[in-house]
C-alpha cells in the first residue's frame, strides 16, 4: 500500500551497492579504498546530556589550518557523501535541475542527484581530460552542479588544478564546480583549495575517511567561501556533528596526527607502486589504469580470476567499466595484505 505513496524517483531507485553493503567474507580488506592503519581514541564524556556545538570549533580550527583556510571556509559534514547530498538540496531545484558528472567516477553523485530527483547530464571522464575548456563548457550546458572527483575514483586520473580554474572562470555566475578532494592526501600538491582565494564558484570536498584512517567516523568538509556555505549552513541538519564524533576529529587533527597521516601516506605510495610493478608483470592483468590515489584498477583477462581471489578471503572491488564487467578496483593495503595479492596474481590458474 505505501508504495503507491511513493513518489516516482525514489520507487525507481536502486539501492547503492557500497563496498560495505554486501554481506562478504574475508580476511582482507581491499574493496573500500580505507586505510590499513587502525589508531586508538581515549574518550571521557560526561556531557552528553548537551546538545554539541553544531560546529565545533576546535575540528573547524584546525581543519582550517591543516588546509591553509580560514575557519569561515570550512563546513564539517558526515562524511563527504553527505557534502555532496546538501549541495544538492541548497542550490539544485528538485525535478528543474540538473548537475554534470564525469563518468566513470564516484557512484554517490547519481544516487545523491537520483534520491532528489536532479537530472543527470552524464560526460565522460575523457572528455573532462582531453577536450578543450570551451567545449567541456558546451556539454555542462545549463547544469548548476558540475562533479569533478580529482583524483577520480576508480581511474586515478587527475584534472589539472589550471583547468578547474579555466572551468570555473567560464563558468562563473552559471555553475558550481565541485571538486572532490576525498584522495588529494596522495598528492596534496594537486589540490583545487587554493583556487578558493580567486572562484566564489568553487567548492572542495574533503573527507577524514581514507588518508586519515577514519572511515568509521564519518567525517568530512565542504570547503568554500562564506558567500556559497551560507546558504548551505542553512540547508544543513541543527546538530550534524556528535559531541563523541568531534572529540576524535579533533584528535585526529592534532600536529601529531598529521605527521603520522603524512607517513601513512608515504608509505601506502611506496606500496602502490610494488602493487603496480607486480601487475605489470602478470598475465592475469591486461591494463592497469593507475594514478593517484591509494588505489589500483585494473582489466583481468578473465572475469573469474576473481572469485577465486574471494574464495581466498582477499576481497577487492569489481566494477563494471567501459561496458566490460572484468574491472577490478584494488586498495592499498599494508604489505601484509598486498601480499596476499601477490599469491593470488602469481597462482597457476
Ligand atoms: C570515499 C569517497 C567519498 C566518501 O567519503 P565519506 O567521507 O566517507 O563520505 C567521497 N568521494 C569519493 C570520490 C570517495 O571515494
Amino acid at each position: 500500500m505505501s508504495k503507491s505513496l511513493l513518489p516516482k524517483n525514489i520507487a525507481e531507485l536502486k539501492a547503492y551497492s557500497s563496498a560495505k553493503s554486501e554481506k562478504l567474507t574475508g580476511t582482507t580488506w581491499l574493496n573500500a579504498n580505507e586505510s590499513p592503519y587502525a589508531k586508538e581514541f581515549k574518550l571521557s564524556l560526561g556531557n552528553l546530556n548537551r546538545y554539541p556545538e553544531p560546529q565545533p570549533e576546535y575540528v573547524i580550527d584546525a581543519y582550517a589550518k591543516y588546509a591553509q583556510l580560514n575557519a569561515e571556509q570550512v563546513l564539517m559534514t558526515r562524511g563527504a557523501d553527505e557534502g555532496i547530498e546538501l549541495l544538492m538540496r541548497t542550490y539544485c531545484e528538485s525535478g528543474k535541475d540538473s548537475i554534470a558528472i564525469f563518468t566513470p567516477t564516484y557512484g554517490m553523485y547519481k544516487v545523491s542527484a537520483d534520491t532528489q530527483n536532479i537530472a543527470i547530464n552524464e560526460l565522460s571522464q575523457s572528455l573532462l581530460l582531453n577536450a578543450d575548456v570551451s567545449e567541456i563548457c558546451a556539454s555542462i550546458g545549463g547544469a548548476k552542479l558540475v562533479f569533478i572527483c580529482n583524483p577520480n575514483n576508480p581511474t586515478g586520473s587527475l584534472t589539472p588544478t589550471s583547468k578547474i580554474a579555466a572551468l570555473a572562470k567560464s563558468l562563473s555566475g552559471k555553475a558550481l564546480v565541485i571538486v572532490d578532494e576525498a584522495y588529494i592526501e596522495f598528492c596534496p600538491e594537486q589540490s583545487a583549495a587554493p583556487l578558493l582565494q580567486d572562484f566564489e564558484n568553487i567548492a572542495v570536498l574533503r573527507t577524514l575517511s581514507k588518508a586519515f584512517a577514519l572511515a568509521g567516523l564519518r567525517t568530512g568538509f565542504l570547503l568554500a567561501n562564506t558567500e556559497l556555505l551560507a546558504p548551505v549552513r542553512k540547508v544543513i541538519a541543527p546538530y550534524p556533528v556528535s559531541t563523541a564524533v568531534a572529540m576524535i576529529a579533533e584528535q585526529a587533527l592534532n600536529t601529531d596526527s598529521v605527521t603520522q597521516m603524512r607517513r601513512q601516506v608515504s608509505i601506502l605510495n611506496r606500496n602502490k607502486d610494488s602493487l603496480k610493478t607486480l601487475l605489470s608483470n602478470s598475465p592475469k592483468v591486461t591494463q592497469i589504469l593507475s594514478g593517484e590515489g591509494n588505489f589500483v584498477t585494473l582489466q583481468l583477462s578473465d572475469r573469474s580470476f576473481i572469485e577465486t581471489a574471494m574464495q581466498q578471503g582477499t576481497i577487492m572491488r569489481p566494477f563494471s567499466l567501459y561496458g566490460e564487467d572484468n574491472w577490478l578496483r584494488i586498495s592499498i593495503g599494508s604489505e601484509q595484505e598486498l601480499e596476499q595479492v601477490r599469491l593470488w596474481l602469481e597462482q597457476p590458474e
